[in-house]
């Protein structure tokens, strides 16, 4: 029989396989696994939300220890109203997530650690030396995609300590009533405390480039406007995440259709994400609920690939939505669409992003009329499959 130096192997102490081998622990502590991450810490530089619906009762329970802070509500802003909707807002900082996973995993993860080649039960690391196990669970993040076939969602934030109170008693997600540039742009502000915030200057854009500096500058320039006088910076944090606006941007739990007998992939690397916003962490959640639920390590393969084919078909949807948004209308008009959006009930919003859209609301979607002429979003929407077959 072969000896395999571990069971499993994560390539990857992100979020997906980091919210795996934490519940994998606490659940079916004999299993023996490593976690190789390049880094020096688990989950990188990030702040994870989610919305509640985004996840079952049971989801929410097993991931409250990580939960930073949450609200009731949420507002968003728009150059015609201003509107709060009643749905509980979360948010996961990487800190926590690496303090929480740390005390339980310590001796299950390798930092520093640089994974150069990964197969099926082999990796490579930098320094060369070869580790083997029965499963090996790639989840090194994100993926370039072809290019032209996607926009990006990208931000710039910095968390701010005020002299005074800012008054805010839940998330802004959505404030539109700034100056409109390169593609639609945004702020989101996040209070941590009564005089804490995190404020991202957030954009729905062509290019993946953002000059950080001139985001710093107008983000202490939109706390001016809002009488916010900041005492300190204390953190940055700057994302990109890709948008697709074709279907074949899927890739399936295995790393490539040429490779079929290669590593197992999980999270963004494998396509798990929401196509308009760039989320991954309902279906991280998900990926985590099933593969901890199967009996035994063998299935994984099986259950992953059904999982991704069904992530796969919903997603065609919102792809579809990503080209309206992107190709049926002006760049600097774009937030149209998303002022539109949020007219809609709540019920539907959440089921939005939940990435949960039924045949019935998916109609209710688009009963409403587009905010872009409807020539244009039926010839963006014929351009896609016209690209698809
Ligand atoms: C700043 C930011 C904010 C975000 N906010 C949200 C949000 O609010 N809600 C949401 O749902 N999604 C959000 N996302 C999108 C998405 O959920 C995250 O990108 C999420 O972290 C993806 O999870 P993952 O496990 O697939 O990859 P990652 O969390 O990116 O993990 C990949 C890990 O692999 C490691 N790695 C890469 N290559 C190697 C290698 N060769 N060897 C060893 N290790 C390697 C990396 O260091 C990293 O730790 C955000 C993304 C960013 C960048």
């Amino acid at each position: 029989m072969h000896h395999f130096d571990y069971d499993i192997v994560f390539v990857g102490g992100g979020l997906v396989n980091g919210l795996l081998a934490w519940q994998l622990k606490r659940i079916k502590p004999w299993v023996r696994f490593l976690i190789l991450e390049r880094a020096i810490s688990f989950g990188g530089r990030s702040t994870w939300s989610f919305h509640e619906k985004d996840l079952t009762p049971e989801a929410l329970r097993w991931i409250t220890p990580l939960i930073s802070a949450s609200w009731p509500f949420y507002q968003v802003a728009f150059p015609e109203y201003e509107r709060q909707l009643e749905s509980r807002y979360y948010s996961i900082r990487s800190r926590k997530f690496h303090e929480v996973l740390h005390q339980e995993l310590a001796e299950n993860v390798r930092f520093n650690t640089d994974v150069l080649a990964v197969s099926e039960n082999q990796v490579v690391l930098k320094d060369g030396t070869i580790i083997s196990a029965k499963q090996i669970l790639d989840g090194r993040g994100k993926r370039e995609l072809e290019k032209g076939a996607c926009g990006f969602q990208k931000f710039f934030g910095l968390e701010v300590e005020l002299n005074h109170p800012h008054g805010l008693k839940a998330p802004i997600l959505m404030d539109a009533t700034v100056k409109q540039k390169d593609g639609y742009r945004f702020f989101y502000c996040l209070p941590w405390s009564e005089n804490r915030l995190l404020i991202e200057d957030t954009r729905y854009s062509e290019t993946p480039d953002l000059d950080s500096e001139e985001c710093r500058r107008e983000i202490l320039e939109y706390c001016a406007e809002k009488n916010w006088q900041v005492r300190e910076v204390f953190y940055e944090e700057t994302g990109c995440l890709p948008l697709p606006l074709k279907n074949q941007f899927w890739l399936g739990s295995r790393s490539s259709e040429s490779l079929r007998e290669t590593s197992l992939t999980v999270g963004m690397r494998a396509g798990l994400f929401h196509p308009t916003t760039g989320y991954s962490l309902p279906m991280a959640v998900q990926t985590v609920e099933l593969l901890i639920k199967s009996h035994d390590q063998e299935t994984w393969p099986q259950l992953l690939e059904r999982f991704s084919e069904g992530v796969y078909h919903r997603q065609k949807f919102f792809v579809l939505l990503n080209r309206v948004m992107f190709l049926a209308g002006r760049p600097e008009r774009r937030f149209q669409f998303l002022q539109h959006f949020y007219r809609l009930p709540g019920d539907l919003i959440d089921s939005f992003y939940a990435h949960r859209l039924s045949s019935f609301e998916k109609v209710r979607f688009f009963l409403r009329t587009p905010p872009v002429p409807i020539s244009a979003a039926f010839s963006a929407l014929r351009r896609e499959l016209a690209s698809d077959t």
